[in-house]
């Protein structure tokens, strides 16, 4: 191949983002300098936050600009090394964005250059292992502090970041409660993943199931969706509680400001935390959750799903797929074979 396939950001996102938001374009494959490596995509990422990376305000991070190839974490493979720390053939993880090569080096981009440990599929340096696997183990451990025989209570639970969030609880010695859409995931949360109760919170009245699977009342919310759903557990917490907002997908499209829970005095009432995070800010500890993940993983305790989907061609409406919550786990898009 010696052309750089790459999808632009062309147009800011109003409401539901779309194919229409991106423009197909091909480049010249860029060439490294010293320090720097050429990275040939293999896996994109597709995350709820890049929706937030489409719109002109600032955020955790910059918006991406139009015109720029959209930003996406990636892992890739060294095809061209000015980095002695690098070779051709290493397997790394990278902000490679929508396009077949990034030039890249460590500490460059949102998640710099890393080496996949060997033996580590990408499929599970992506998921489990990865951003959202982080996101599941220190937004639960570290602000949601579960102690064995609380109560915690998921949404966005079926997916890679609520599905790991879950388990962990599992394992901790909590009894867990999800909620997700549809028959097909709750069936595969109590069935395959051991959740005590699920909510399907398309079919069913999320407040009055709280009140039901939660007879001694929420210890920890953890929150991936926000809006009616966060009211309706904010009802439902106990004393102490904490409430962690992870994110808050059901507002990513919206295209007016979504008003605030209304019974936010409850946390004054039960004494309660609700507290957000951004996963980034711990980088520093990844490898002790790697770690510890990974031990899980190999135990069985922890099961990862990943839905990669594939062709270059696809990769704007793989970004709906998150959306429209067609994924079933970790939304992935395989690009290319390692050589
Ligand atoms: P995911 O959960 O695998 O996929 C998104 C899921 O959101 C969909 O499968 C869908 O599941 C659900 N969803 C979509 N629209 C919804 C709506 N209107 N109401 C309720 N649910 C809806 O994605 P993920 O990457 O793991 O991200 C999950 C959440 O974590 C997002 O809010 C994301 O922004 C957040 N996050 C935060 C951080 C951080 O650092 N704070 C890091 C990573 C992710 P259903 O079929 O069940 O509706």
């Amino acid at each position: 191949m010696n052309i750089n396939r790459q999808w632009l950001l062309s147009k800011r996102p109003f409401g539901m983002v779309g194919k229409d938001n991106f423009e197909y374009t091909e480049s010249p494959i860029p060439e490294p300098a010293d320090g720097e490596v050429l990275v040939r995509n293999l896996f994109l990422s597709f995350d709820p936050t890049q929706r937030g990376w489409m719109e002109d305000r600032e955020s955790y991070l910059p918006p991406v600009n139009i015109g720029e190839p959209m930003r996406a974490g990636s892992i890739g493979q060294v095809v061209e090394s000015k980095n002695s720390d690098f070779e051709v053939g290493d397997l790394v993880q990278t902000t490679g964005g929508w396009q077949d090569f990034i030039i890249s080096a460590p500490g460059v981009g949102a998640m710099g250059l890393t080496k996949i440990p060997d033996g580590v599929p990408p499929e599970l340096m992506m998921s489990a292992l990865g951003v959202t696997g982080l996101t599941a183990y220190f937004g639960l451990l570290d602000l949601g502090d579960p102690k064995p025989g609380e109560t915690v209570l998921v949404s966005g639970a079926a997916g890679a970041t609520g599905s790991v969030a879950g388990q962990i609880a599992k394992i901790k010695g909590c009894r867990v409660v999800g909620i997700a859409g549809g028959q097909d995931k709750c069936n595969w949360l109590k069935g395959e993943l051991s959740f005590d109760e699920v909510i399907d919170y398309k079919s069913e009245d999320v407040d009055k199931k709280i009140a039901e699977y939660c007879p001694d009342k929420v210890d920890v919310f953890f929150d991936n969706v926000g809006g009616d759903i966060l009211e309706a557990a904010l009802n439902h917490i106990n004393m102490k509680a904490r409430v962690v907002l992870c994110g808050g997908i059901s507002g990513y499209n919206a295209t007016e400001p979504q008003p605030g829970p209304s019974n936010i005095m409850n946390l004054v009432i039960m004494r309660a935390r609700m507290e957000g995070f951004i996963v980034i800010d711990y980088m520093s500890r990844a490898s002790e959750a790697v770690q510890e993940l990974m031990g899980w993983v190999q135990s069985g305790e922890l099961q990862y799903q990943v839905d990669v989907q594939e062709g270059f061609e696809n990769i704007p409406d793989t970004l709906n797929r998150l959306f429209t919550g067609q994924n079933r786990g970790k939304q992935l898009l395989k690009i290319a074979d390692p050589n």
